[in-house]
């Protein structure tokens, strides 16, 4: 199968082509054409010679990614539903905010750390997607943007839809690489956030990296027995080790990080635990952000339970007056079933009645 000219990077690419005797002045014209110009086929790049336009024809493919299913909310959300080339499904959100649009991508087909409350650890990881097939999600939101002729732009990028990010690194890297680009999409690092369940070697590398671009963690629970019940990746990356990683990437970034706390009611969401939080954070508070997120409910994990806005609001003055920034999630698209994992999974279940 031919891949996806979105997975090279830049300088891949211009290696490519002078490997395959261009000229390397190529390498930004075709960029042009595919971040700014925005071509739906290689024929259309009218300064490119026939010869590189066949070259490119014959060994990569412009868009891979078919769209099945778009659903608009209210508050302007839209979720996007695409077909893989292999017939996997994945999701893409597009959300509004006063600071801009942001797409919310997805990096594996699945999840294998499988997480209690999460509608994609449902479905072991089958596969990782390539770095063009991540990039691609963004060009085909950026594509729906131009035809609806809003002059709107995706500012904005979280990493934070099906898959965990960091147990497909390196094509993440790539990823991260071709939208940053300033010759390309030129999206700021600032304005891209990756967020992880904690896996702790790769949290190492990720400081090592350099890069602005913002980490969150899924930390959900302060203490280790109660954060292995949640998410049993925490046996093999207990607190500890988790926050030494965290140490080291502030140490050596002196950014801030942002950590997820998903409310589950009766589980997390007390105020004992949020003087624990506090508590596990206090020598970083000055570079910690709490999100606190009320649960979506998810059918298949019926053991759990929106928090109550009395017990949401405890939980934040309990952060607040201990000297924690935090902050309480809204909901986007609540109406389309834009958490996580939750529209594929309705789409597989619909497809298996169908089929049964
Ligand atoms: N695997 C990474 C990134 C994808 S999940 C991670 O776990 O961090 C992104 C965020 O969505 C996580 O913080 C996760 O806790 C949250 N999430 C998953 N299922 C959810 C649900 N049912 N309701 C609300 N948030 C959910
Ligand atoms: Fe995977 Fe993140 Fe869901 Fe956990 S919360 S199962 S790590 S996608």
């Amino acid at each position: 199968m031919k891949t996806s000219i979105f997975g090279l990077t830049l300088e891949q690419l211009t290696t490519w082509l002078l490997d395959n005797g261009q000229k390397k002045y190529r390498a930004e014209q075709i960029w042009d054409w595919l971040y700014i110009k925005r071509i739906t086929e290689f024929a259309q790049m009218a300064n490119v010679s026939k010869e590189c336009i066949q070259l490119l024809e014959d060994n990569f493919v412009l868009y891979t990614l078919e769209q099945s299913v778009k659903q608009e909310s209210a508050d302007g959300t839209i979720k996007f539903l695409f077909k893989m080339q292999d017939g996997n499904l994945i999701e893409t959100v597009l959300m509004r905010f006063k600071y801009g649009s942001s797409v919310c991508v997805t990096t594996q087909v699945g999840c294998n750390i499988g997480c209690s409350f999460c509608a994609s650890g449902l479905l072991k990881k089958s596969r990782d997607l390539s770095s063009g097939e991540i990039v691609e999600q963004i060009m085909k939101v950026q594509q729906h943007l131009d035809e609806v002729k809003k002059e709107e732009r995706v500012s904005h990028i979280v990493v934070m839809g099906i898959g965990e990010p960091f147990d497909n690194y390196t094509n993440l890297m790539s990823f991260l690489s071709v939208v940053n680009s300033q010759k390309g999409l030129a999206i700021g690092a600032r304005h891209i956030t990756v967020s992880t369940s904690g896996i702790v070697p790769k949290i190492y590398d990720y400081a090592d990296e350099g890069l602005q671009v913002n980490l969150a963690i899924s930390i959900h629970a302060p203490t280790n027995e109660l954060r292995t019940r949640i998410m049993k990746i925490n046996k093999a990356y207990p607190i500890e080790k988790l926050m030494d990683a965290i140490d080291y990437y502030l140490e050596k970034t002196n950014r801030r990080i942002t950590f997820e706390y998903i409310l589950l009611r009766d589980v997390n969401d007390h105020v004992e635990e949020a003087v624990k939080l506090a508590k596990l954070l206090e020598n970083k508070r000055h570079l910690s952000y709490v999100n606190l997120i009320p649960y979506n409910p998810v059918d298949e994990h019926g053991q759990y339970q929106q928090s109550t806005p009395e017990a949401i609001s405890a939980f934040y003055d309990a952060l607040k007056k201990k000297g924690i920034n935090c902050g309480v999630r809204h909901e986007q698209g609540a109406d389309i079933d834009a958490a996580c994992g939750q529209l594929r999974s309705k789409q597989i279940k619909k497809a298996d009645k169908v089929q049964a």
